[in-house]
């Protein structure tokens, strides 16, 4: 039985050194149907490996992987067309036409004939490369690949989709797009994972954040839930002030009510015969949560 909160995706306790580095080391996660969950970790959190792990490319040493509550053998291919993986790095062939490359990667994943042509056709218009259908990719934009990778991993309507790092050097126009497509795909149903460096799309697009550190989960939960276990619901305000002897300075104050406390903070600045010439009022970010909990900056 399915319903909202059924989980499509559990990794349990997954271990994996090279050598004698351990890349995981505990990791967990659940994915719950239709949810977007964004999978965060400084560089070398072992992000990337737990991606490989789940589309097979790569073992576990210990731990599990299960999709639709079945335990995923490392070599169950035909379990795993229920999922598209889409990889950092771009997986396309250069010399084939977009429509080739479709094909190719719609045949991989079990889809072929006259379903093969409609999906095609359909993966195309989708990503706004109806134009260039038979063009050879290697003419494409970096943006334009990455629009096609993405089509080439959800072709067959996976209904659990990783991707790892989508919109890494992409501008501003095609991360717009990319964003389009997979909200249409979340609106058909589909559960996402998103591995990203990018902060804030991950606090405006992800229903639940994972934060992996090390190897292991240190946190999940919304980010109301991670504003809360960690660095709490205060808000920050900022003013810039001249006093009577024309010094400017700035106040910094974290306050917990805002309606309670800006009347008073702008009264308590007129007994003091300042001047507010500027005002900000900063609420919790992820940003802040990610340093809170793994003491480092996330960067690219
Ligand atoms: P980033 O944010 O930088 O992409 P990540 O979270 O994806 O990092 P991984 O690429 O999974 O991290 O790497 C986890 C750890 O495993 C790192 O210490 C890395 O050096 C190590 N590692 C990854 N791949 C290999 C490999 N093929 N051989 C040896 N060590 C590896």
């Amino acid at each position: 039985m399915t319903s909202d909160s059924a989980v499509v995706l559990e990794i349990r306790e997954a271990h994996k050194s090279y050598g004698t580095r351990a890349a995981l080391n505990g990791a967990a996660f659940s994915l719950r149907k239709g949810e977007w969950l964004a999978l965060l970790g400084p560089n070398g959190a072992g992000k990337t490996t737990l991606v490989r792990t789940i589309a097979g490319r790569l073992q576990l040493d210990r731990g599990e992987i299960a999709l639709h509550g079945q335990t995923l053998s490392p070599q169950d291919q035909a379990a795993r067309r229920q999922l598209g993986i889409v990889p950092q790095e771009l997986a396309l062939y250069p010399n084939l036409t977009a429509r080739e490359n479709l094909d190719i990667f719609g045949r991989f994943h079990g889809v072929g004939g006259q379903e093969l042509k409609d999906k095609i056709n359909w993966a195309l218009d989708w990503i706004a490369l109806a134009d260039r259908a038979n063009e050879r990719i290697k003419g494409f934009s970096g943006g334009m690949k990455r629009r096609l990778n993405i089509a080439a991993a959800v072709l067959h309507q996976p209904s659990v989709i990783m991707l790892d790092e989508p919109t890494v050097g992409v501008d501003p126009q095609s991360r717009e797009r990319i964003w389009q497509m997979l909200n249409q795909l979340r609106a058909e149903g589909a559960s996402l994972v998103l591995t990203t460096h990018q902060l804030d799309e991950a606090q405006t697009i992800c229903d639940r954040i994972v934060i992996i550190d090390g190897g292991r989960t240190i946190a999940a939960g919304t980010l109301e839930e991670l504003i809360t276990q960690t660095i709490g619901p205060q808000r920050g305000v900022f003013c810039k002030v001249r006093d009577a002897q024309g010094a400017v300075e700035e106040e910094h104050h974290a306050v917990d009510d805002l309606s309670e406390a800006l009347p008073s903070l702008l009264s308590t600045l007129k007994t003091q015969n300042k001047q507010l010439l500027d005002l900000r009022i900063q609420a919790p970010t992820l940003q802040a949560v990610f340093l809170h909990l793994t003491g480092k900056e996330l960067r690219e």
